[in-house]
């Protein structure tokens, strides 16, 4: 299964990709947790793109790219892959055709998991994420068992920082880039639309149907 998941930040993408990794067995490939890995682990890239993540702008499309398809060229992507928060520009969806073309794959389905804008700041400000294993939180829509440790590890949770209000609105006006993606994915007949706005569980129940549908 080749799948990307759309959807404006905080409308649930990686809380998704999370339960249909663990389903479906295929690789969870978000751009964002790795450009985070690599700001946290200081290397050359997590140096060049942090200013970007820090102020909520797209990290440039050309360095986007190279990272995604060194990505892909990764063993365990050839059973398929969930992209995450890629592609976000035109020019990011124009390349993952050209790669896709290239290793003989087509893309299975564009999941577009819609939620109206005025819920997002909401969930983002709530958000927290576990330091070990990367579950996501929310204070209030999915809290913990325990306040700041997550239930699956007992690692200690901590707030994105660009999950803070001017963050936020900046990432809302960069989505601007990739709202034309959905008209793109709808054009190649891929385009699943998911109503984001129920609670989770109801989310993953209709992200599964289409899923399911697609390996028969
Ligand atoms: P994205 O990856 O699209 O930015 P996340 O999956 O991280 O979004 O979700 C953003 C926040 O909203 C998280 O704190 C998550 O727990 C919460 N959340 C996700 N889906 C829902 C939902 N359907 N209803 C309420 N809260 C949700
Ligand atoms: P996310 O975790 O998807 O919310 O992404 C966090 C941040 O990482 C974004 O605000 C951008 O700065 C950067 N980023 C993630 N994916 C991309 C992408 N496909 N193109 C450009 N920047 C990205």
């Amino acid at each position: 299964m080749q799948i990307i998941l759309l959807g404006m930040p905080g409308a649930g993408k990686g809380t998704q990709a999370a339960q249909v990794r663990d389903e479906f067995g295929i690789p969870h490939i978000s751009t964002g947790d790795m450009f985070r890995a690599a700001i946290a682990a200081e290397t050359p890239l997590g140096l060049e793109v942090k200013e970007y993540l820090d102020s909520g702008k797209l990290v440039p499309d050309e360095l986007t790219i190279r990272v995604v398809n060194e990505r892909l060229s990764q063993d365990d992507a050839n059973k398929g892959f969930l992209l995450d928060g890629f592609p976000r520009t035109l020019a990011q969806a124009q390349a993952l055709d050209e790669s896709l073309a290239k290793m003989g794959r087509t893309l299975d389905t564009a999941l577009y998991i819609h939620v109206p804008q005025e819920v997002l700041l909401a969930r983002l400000t709530g958000r927290r994420i576990c330091k070990s294993c990367g579950t996501t939180y929310h204070l209030v829509f999915q809290p913990p068992v325990e306040a700041g440790v997550c239930d699956k590890c007992a690692g200690e949770l901590y707030q994105r920082s660009d999950d803070t209000e001017e963050a936020v609105k900046t990432r809302l006006e960069q989505y601007s880039q990739t709202a034309p993606l959905v008209d793109y994915y709808r054009n190649q007949g891929v385009l699943q639309q998911v109503d984001g706005q129920q609670p989770i569980d109801k989310v993953y129940s209709q992200v599964r149907s289409i899923l399911l549908k697609l390996q028969v």
